[in-house]
């Protein structure tokens, strides 16, 4: 498997009181584990349980996801609608069909900006991969007519089709945010109630704190790989039984002549999204809508994104700009607090 450098956290949670935080007066440390999964840096924290096994089933739960929507495993089902393409139908596992279903609604209501079939774009400009490089306008142009969701079908009995030839799934936006709500799942059957969900930027903050306060999440500075690799968050929020993914332009990308070239990927030009916005935040109940609309909304930008956004219910967003400013929605005015005095908060 092509395994590409492993991403950065982009939103941590404050653990400052946490690790003296208490039940029935005792300090607690969490049961926790890490390790190398969806292409990220994974890691699962227990507060309330101490029983490994859980953990390790979430694990395996992981694994499972993975082996089902990877392209870069060659008999995943993902892999499989890809080599069919343009020549028949494949049945996927009930796993890949939800995902791929809401894989098209949000494209259809980003309008193409979220683009589950934006592969052979990922492909040309291999971001992380090593052999990064800044395609012709030929290829561009090539790739682009692979790419439309419209011509991913999902048809009856989990089976699906794409169109044409060399169209390619790409599931890399919205996969892990499954996995954490299905991480999730097991936590919850198990019995826990005070967990960290950590998939590499994907984070879920099951229930609270053990002392039943709510977590404290930290939005990390975008910035951070622009100055010397100081670990800081720009503000905080209180949060239970919540998702925070976030996209941004800050970790996975190469620079030519002086222009950044990131992995997220507008699919009317076949470029990299090209806008002010730094990072995005999706607060939501569940990780996958978070992940899927991370990912659109950086490549709609501030305006367009903020607007949709307001009109997702159980949906909060903060966006942070080049510029140093943030944009919360409405929802979250009040809630989040900026630690860090560079940024300002922006009314929009
Ligand atoms: P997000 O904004 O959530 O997503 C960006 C990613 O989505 C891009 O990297 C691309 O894959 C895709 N994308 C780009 N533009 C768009 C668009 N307009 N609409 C929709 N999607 C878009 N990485 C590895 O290096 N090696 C691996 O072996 C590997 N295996 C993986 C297996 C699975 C099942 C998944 C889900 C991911 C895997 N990854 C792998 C990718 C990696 O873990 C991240 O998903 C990826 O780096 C981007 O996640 P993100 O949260 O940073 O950004
Ligand atoms: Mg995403």
């Amino acid at each position: 498997m092509n395994r590409r450098s492993i991403s950065v956290v982009i939103i941590f949670v404050i653990f400052v009181s946490l690790s003296s935080c208490t039940i029935d007066n005792k300090a607690i440390k969490p049961l926790s584990k890490d390790g190398f999964m969806l292409g990220t840096f994974v890691v699962i924290n227990l507060y309330d349980q101490k029983d490994e096994k859980i953990i390790d089933e979430v694990f395996e739960r992981l694994r499972e996801i993975e082996n089902r929507m990877s392209v870069n495993i060659e008999d995943s089902d993902i892999s499989l609608v890809n080599k069919n393409a343009g020549i028949k139908p494949v049945k996927v596992h009930q796993d890949v069909y939800y995902v791929l279903k809401k894989a098209k609604y949000y494209s259809e209501i980003s309008g193409g900006a979220f683009e589950p079939t934006i592969g052979p774009l990922v492909n040309l400009w291999g971001i992380g991969t090593g052999n990064e490089r800044v395609p012709s306008e030929e290829e561009i142009r090539k790739s682009l007519i692979k790419v439309d969701f419209n011509k991913l079908h999902l048809l009856g009995n989990n089976e699906v089709f794409l169109d044409e030839k060399d169209m390619m799934i790409d599931l890399g936006g919205i996969a892990k945010g499954y996995a954490a709500d299905e991480a999730k799942k097991i936590l919850l059957d198990r019995g826990v109630k005070s967990a960290i969900i950590d998939l590499g930027g994907n984070i879920y903050a099951l229930g609270s704190k053990p002392d039943g306060t709510p977590w404290r999440l930290g939005i990390q500075n975008p910035m951070i790989s622009r100055s010397r690799n100081k670990v800081s968050h720009i503000g905080i929020f209180d949060g239970k039984n919540i998702s925070v993914v976030t996209s941004g332009d800050y970790e996975r990308y190469f620079e030519e002549n002086g222009i950044r070239y990131h992995h997220i990927i507008d699919s009317k030009t076949g470029f990299p999204a090209r806008n002010n916005v730094a990072g995005i935040s999706v607060l939501s109940q569940d990780s996958i809508d978070g992940d899927a609309l991370s990912t659109a909304l950086f490549v709609l930008g501030l305006d367009e994104g903020l607007k949709l956004a307001e009109k997702i219910d159980g949906v909060d967003v903060i966006y942070i700009t080049k510029d140093m400013k943030i944009y919360i929605s409405s929802n979250l005015r009040g809630k989040f607090e900026i630690t860090n005095e560079e940024f300002e908060m922006m009314t929009p």
